[in-house]
């Protein structure tokens, strides 16, 4: 045993155990979910062994850009991120939420269209993707009205969190305070990534059940501070949001003429909604069946960039792009403080680099209250 060792701590899992990880998970019922390349980029979908994973996979990013590099390492989290957070695995983009059927005396049935999902573990998520999900659990789980599907699955899940090694050149997680260390709780094991293995800790006591499972030997001192050297590297970001509460400042703002400019850029497309991890907005259809016994009761994801958004009583409220874009800047980054007392950006960057023209929140920001959120 070499002289740094701390031998109090068994919490290092070399690598070519990490599959021992997969399979005690599995062994407690879960199914794993995790990264993996689809479509040339990084996507979270089952999981049963590590080849799957991304091996060596840097992911290069910009506004409006977002490519994958094999750099031939033995990693498999130097990834950022990808075009998706936890949220389209526990608010589902479209599912029925409840469907009726009529009998044959004409008496209609309802009934709940949520069954009770398997446990699902998650590994490879970040910081920024765990204060989103308390954001979201902030929004369905809290005041008087509970979403039983989105808490169906929240409750089966266990999480498996990953420290980032790097950052890409969208994230500003550092400045909105949500990484890009994993700090207080939300998960259930967290990794550190080391070239040879992983230092890994848990976060409650089902992680508890599943370390003592795991073939763990004690980490070094050094390898402890080379994570704290990567962590410290990672904290280095080109971008940034101011931050202090841009409630005022933002609503106070609302005839700049830099939405006028958004007007001509933004395609009203609605991706920056869809990959963003704390957007929750939905609309709600019936689709009834044709032999007319049956209707199902569908909700989807939708966006402050559709029409049928703001749709009331005839009129659509926000006709243009122009108010469609302010609608979404100032709900995210204003009036979520009155809603869920903080800003509702995490700072993932997905929404600059899922943008097909590159419009960059923190740039608008800077431009609509002033000075240089560039920081
Ligand atoms: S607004 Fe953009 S940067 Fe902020 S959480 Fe949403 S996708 Fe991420
Ligand atoms: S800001 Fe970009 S991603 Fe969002 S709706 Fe406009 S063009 Fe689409």
């Amino acid at each position: 045993m070499s002289q740094d060792t701390d031998q109090t701590r068994l919490d290092y899992l070399d690598r070519p155990q990490f599959q021992s990880l997969l399979d005690v998970l599995q062994d407690a019922g879960f199914r794993c979910v995790g990264p993996q390349v689809s479509d040339h980029a990084i996507v979270f979908e089952e999981i049963s062994y590590v080849g799957q994973l991304p091996t060596g996979m840097v992911d290069r990013q910009g506004p409006g850009r977002y490519t994958l590099k094999d750099t031939g390492t033995g990693r498999f989290f130097y990834w950022v991120s990808g075009p998706q957070a936890l949220k389209p695995h526990l608010f589902l983009p479209r599912e029925v939420l409840w469907q009726v059927d009529r009998d044959d005396d004409g008496k209609l049935h309802f009934s709940s269209a949520c069954g009770q999902p398997q446990g699902v573990a998650f590994i490879g998520v970040r910081s920024c993707d765990l204060a989103a999900l308390d954001l979201l659990d902030r929004h369905f789980l809290q005041g008087d009205y509970v979403d039983s599907a989105y808490q169906s699955r929240r409750q089966q899940i266990f999480i498996i969190a990953v420290n980032c090694a790097r950052s890409a050149e969208t994230c500003f997680c550092h400045s909105t305070g949500d990484g890009p260390q994993v700090r207080g709780g939300g998960y259930d094991l967290l990794l550190s990534e080391l070239d040879e293995g992983f230092i890994i800790t848990s976060g409650s006591s089902k992680g508890d059940e599943i370390l003592v499972r795991l073939p763990l030997r004690a980490s070094t001192n050094q390898q402890h501070e080379q994570v704290r050297q990567e962590l410290v590297s990672a904290e280095q970001q080109q971008r940034s949001l101011p931050s202090t509460d841009l409630n005022e400042k933002l609503m106070s703002q609302l005839e700049h003429p830099r939405w006028d400019d958004l007007q001509e850029r933004c395609l009203s497309c609605g991706n920056c909604t869809a990959v963003c991890p704390t957007c929750f907005c939905h609309s709600e259809i019936d689709h009834p069946g044709l032999n007319g016994m049956t209707s199902e009761h569908i909700r989807e994801w939708d966006s402050c960039f559709t029409s049928g958004h703001s749709y009331i009583h005839g009129h659509v409220l926000r006709d243009d792009t122009r108010k469609r874009y302010r609608q979404w800047l100032t709900h995210k980054l204003a009036t979520w403080h009155d809603q869920y007392q903080r800003s509702g950006c995490v700072g993932c960057g997905r929404c600059i680099t899922w943008c097909p023209v590159g419009i960059d929140l923190t740039e608008e920001v800077a431009v609509i209250c002033g000075g240089d959120a560039h920081g």
